[in-house]
């Protein structure tokens, strides 16, 4: 597996991830997708709004705005269960994840501990800590991990993540929809949250997107959506292309006191296994704060039970960013050719690449110009399909290889004579001759 910095080396090289203002020196903690990146992430949402959505009928979507009334994160406890322990290194003044340093040490501390409790822990193992001297490292505080903004005359929060737009739309799409129980909505969208210290890249970073979906059902059936859930997102996690034996299960031992059930899905990520997605078995906490505080019935009518119910929420919540990272350490390969050169190639499955066909006259000519010109367009009308005439053909072969276009198709001198093109596949590097009124029929079935 390539290692981090090579893998964020060829993310800004070829254009799918920026640092955040760099010509200002960045902003630690955002990044910004470029072209490439855009495509990705853009394939990545779609495939998880058509599998989580348009292909469920118990599912529906909702866009909630990213800011909310306040009091919608004192309903849900964000503003003072929302924290991390911060450490501070009196020599360097650096700040870090006392949580962190303690797994790093081999110490398991459990972010669900009260704060008094991880204290006691942090004192009692300080020694084992190697990232400095442990005596210049002062008590852990906690600080909270909201990002708040002005808006109009008042301060509000920057949403912590996007569930909490679901719980409060939850009356008005069961109003609006006629839903019946059990069933889903399902969100994309930005969060923001204060980490200590973002890092690892795209893992952790300050602003970041999700993809999360709340599955409303009876309290007694919960487990039974968990677990179908749970396999669910793992195998659309392989489906995507992610390498089985890079993905594994890891259950919480300890749950926060209203969850019956929560698993990560953890990838084996170039600094080890960390948690991808997360499933959750929320009970009726979520709904029944927001009820109380907002002093709303946020209940369903069970006409076979002939009573109003709080239904339980099964959660599954995942991060763009941290999916993408992923995606991208999995695809990442170099490899030696027979003639002792080296290539690096991305080999996303053709589904998810960010370009799909390159298209590429062998020569500066006019006539393959033009050509290359035409298959172009028509190509992008089914699939996302580029023109390269920049150097030979082989360097051009590379560059595609290196963001992971699937198909290289070249246009020749026979191109003139038959209206027949070569489809190299990026992975065997085999050639293919193909007539072009074929062509986007021959693309479209090796795509799919
Ligand atoms: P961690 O323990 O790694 O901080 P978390 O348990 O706080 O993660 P959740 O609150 O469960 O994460 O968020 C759900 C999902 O959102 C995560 O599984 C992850 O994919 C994504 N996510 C959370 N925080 C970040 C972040 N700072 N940057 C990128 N993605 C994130």
């Amino acid at each position: 597996m390539a290692s981090l910095e090579e893998i964020v080396q060829l993310a800004k090289k070829r254009g799918f991830v920026f640092p955040s203002s760099e010509i200002y020196d960045g902003c630690a903690g955002i990044y910004d997708y470029g072209p490439l990146g855009v495509e990705l992430a853009n394939n990545i949402k779609q495939q998880w709004w058509s599998s989580m959505v348009r292909k469920r009928q118990d599912i529906v979507g909702l866009d909630a705005g990213i800011v909310m009334h306040p009091s919608v994160w004192e309903a849900s406890g964000h503003t003072t269960g929302f924290t991390d322990p911060v450490v501070v290194c009196k020599k360097t003044g650096k700040r870090y994840r006392a949580d962190h340093l303690l797994e790093d040490a081999g110490v398991a501390a459990d972010e669900r501990m009260s704060q008094e409790e991880f204290c006691a822990i942090f004192e009692q193992h300080k020694e084992k800590i190697q990232v400095c001297d442990p005596d210049d490292l002062g008590t852990p505080t906690f600080q909270n991990l909201l990002v708040s903004a002005g808006i109009g005359e008042g301060e509000v929060y920057l949403r912590g993540e996007t569930c909490q737009g679901i719980y409060v739309n939850f009356k008005q799409v069961l109003d609006s929809m006629h839903m019946k129980l059990p069933f889903g909505i399902a969100q994309i969208g930005k969060a923001f949250r204060n980490e200590i210290s973002p890092r690892q890249f795209l893992f952790r970073t300050r602003e970041f997107e999700q993809m999360e979906m709340q599955y409303f059902c009876h309290e007694d059936t919960s487990s039974e959506h968990f677990a179908a859930f749970l396999a669910s997102r793992q195998e659309a996690l392989v489906a995507l292309g992610l390498r089985k034996e890079n993905l594994r299960v890891t259950e919480h031992k300890n749950l926060v006191f209203y969850a019956s059930a929560a698993s990560d899905i953890e990838y084996h990520y170039p600094f080890g296994w960390k948690e991808l997605e997360g499933v959750h078995d929320r009970g009726t906490y979520d709904l029944t704060q927001h009820a109380l505080h907002a002093k709303e019935r946020l209940t369903y009518f069970d006409q076979d039970r002939n009573e109003h119910i709080v239904p339980a929420v099964v959660e599954t919540s995942i991060g763009v960013g941290r999916l993408f990272l992923a995606l991208l350490a999995d695809a990442y390969a170099v490899e030696t050719l027979d003639d002792g050169t080296e290539r690096t190639v991305l080999r996303f499955k053709p589904s998810i690449a960010p370009m799909q066909v390159a298209v590429l006259p062998l020569f500066r000519r006019e006539g393959q110009q033009r050509i290359a010109h035409r298959i172009v367009e028509d190509l992008a009308k089914h699939v996302s399909a580029y023109y390269d005439d920049t150097g030979a053909v082989g360097k051009r072969y590379r560059r595609a290889d290196e963001i992971g276009t699937p198909f290289a198709v070249t246009v020749d001198h026979e191109t003139e004579e038959n209206e027949t093109v070569t489809v190299r596949d990026r992975d065997s590097m085999k050639q293919d001759r193909v007539a072009i009124e074929d062509l986007a029929s021959y693309v479209n079935e090796r795509i799919n």
